[in-house]
């Protein structure tokens, strides 16, 4: 087991709870100073608007009362000079007397030293009034519509005025607004970008990687992100790789172990009994020919004894090798003990079967095996071949070996078909 270092991380990172936790607090920050900057404006409007309803307009009221006073005024004056009994002239007087001397007329001194002029001329005037009085009197009356103008242009000012200042805050308060709006647009739109990049588009590769994680494919690369748990979990996938190909190669090599030869590499017979059984289950499916056979090297003894063990083996692993040349992609063979090899030899007669050995009996006299000291050795098989259609494996290799047993009777070097009991 090789143990996986942990990789070198030159890139800063970041980890992703405080960033978070810094962006939403500044955020907030934010959040709370716009509005703070915004209801200073708002509070302005409503003071504003306090003062308008508690002061203005109860001032503009009193200039318009204290207004119809003065023309008030003015028109009692005006009875006083034209009256036709002394009782109605001094009714009028005593009503000039009352006016003049309202709390709103005398508070204001413009108003209050008018209306005593008045009072004091109308007092003094005889009846009936001169030319002369008459002059006076058009003058005051004058100067008195004047100042009730005056004071009614005066409210309309002060009015215009508090609005005009109050619509000023209004606007600038709703500009805030907009501003704070846009600034938290903008913030909201920054912080899904940062969520977007640094966190959604790396889970997104993570899953596409894991979806597609292959022991034997590439290495996972990531590329370098600014998030520590992103990371993290990057590096666990690279390293879960390593493990994974680790495996697969330890299960490759645990299953060669159990499936072939060690000497040879040939299949090894437990191994071979499990793809023959298929072999037959799948030609007696569809009723296909199927011929199995059991070869053993003659007077192999005689080569362990005279030239040693290791040229024998030797002599095994050519004949393994001369066997993997000769036969078919499809024919299965394994080391079956010894020096002994069993084939399956599917889609094929025992006829056809035993042309396939003789060529193989033929290539091993050609090219027989050599040692490393140069001497070529005369190395020979004899072979037994049995009909396994619509028969048991057992039954088909123990009918293989009778006719194994045969060649070797007969003098070894050949090929015996050993026929059914039915006859076939
Ligand atoms: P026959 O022609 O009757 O088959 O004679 P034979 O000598 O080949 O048969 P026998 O069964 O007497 O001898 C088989 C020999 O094969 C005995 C054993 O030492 C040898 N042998 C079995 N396995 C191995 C192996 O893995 N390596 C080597 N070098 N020899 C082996
Ligand atoms: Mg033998
Ligand atoms: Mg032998």
């Amino acid at each position: 087991m090789t143990t996986l270092a942990k990789p070198v991380d030159a890139h800063r990172t970041w980890r992703a709870g405080r960033v978070l936790l810094a962006l939403t607090s500044v955020f907030a920050a934010i959040a709370v100073c716009g509005v703070v900057w915004l209801a200073v404006d708002l509070y302005a409007v409503g003071v504003a608007a306090g003062r308008l309803q508690d002061e203005t307009v109860p001032w503009i009221i009193e200039r318009q009362r204290l207004g119809r006073n003065l023309e008030q005024l003015r028109l009692e004056g005006q009875r006083v000079l034209t009256a036709s009994s002394p009782a109605s002239r001094q009714d009028a007087l005593f009503l000039v007397h009352v006016l003049s001397a309202q709390p709103g007329m005398a508070d204001d001194p413009r108003t209050a030293s008018l209306a005593a002029e008045v009072e004091r001329f109308l007092q003094q005037v005889g009846a009936p009034a001169t030319p002369a009085d008459m002059q006076v009197w058009e003058a005051l009356s004058s100067r008195l519509r004047l100042m009730a103008d005056d004071l009614s242009v005066e409210g309309g000012k002060r009015m215009g005025r508090e609005l005009g200042r109050m619509s000023g805050e209004m606007v600038q308060a709703s500009y805030k607004l907009l501003f704070n709006l846009a600034l938290m647009a903008g913030f909201m739109t920054a912080f899904l970008l940062v969520v977007q990049r640094y966190l959604i588009r790396p889970l997104q590769r993570i899953r596409r990687v894991l979806s597609a994680l292959d022991p034997r494919g590439p290495v996972p690369a990531f590329p370098p992100g600014p998030m520590a748990e992103i990371r993290a979990v990057e590096d666990a996938i690279v390293r879960f790789h390593a493990t994974l190909l680790e495996n697969d190669e330890v299960r490759r090599r645990l299953e060669r172990l159990a499936t072939t030869d060690g000497l040879t590499g040939l299949f090894n017979r437990h191994h071979f009994m499990a793809l023959a059984a298929d072999e037959m289950a799948r030609a007696a499916r569809y009723g296909r020919p199927i011929t199995v056979g059991i070869a053993d090297l003659d007077h192999f003894k005689q080569v362990n004894d005279t030239l040693g063990h290791a040229a024998g083996d030797h002599v095994l692993k050519t004949f393994a090798a001369l066997l993997g040349d000769t036969l078919r992609q499809t024919d299965r063979v394994c080391r079956y003990g010894g020096e002994e090899f069993a084939f399956v030899f599917p889609e094929t007669t025992p006829e056809e079967a035993q042309l396939l050995g003789e060529r193989l009996r033929v290539r091993l006299l050609e090219s027989p095996p050599v040692l490393p000291d140069g001497r070529h050795l005369a190395v020979t098989f004899s072979l037994g071949l049995a009909d396994a259609s619509g028969c048991g494996l057992e039954e088909s290799l123990a009918r293989a070996d009778l006719g194994l047993y045969e060649a070797k009777r007969a003098g070894r070097n050949r090929t015996v078909v050993t026929r059914r009991p039915d006859g076939l």
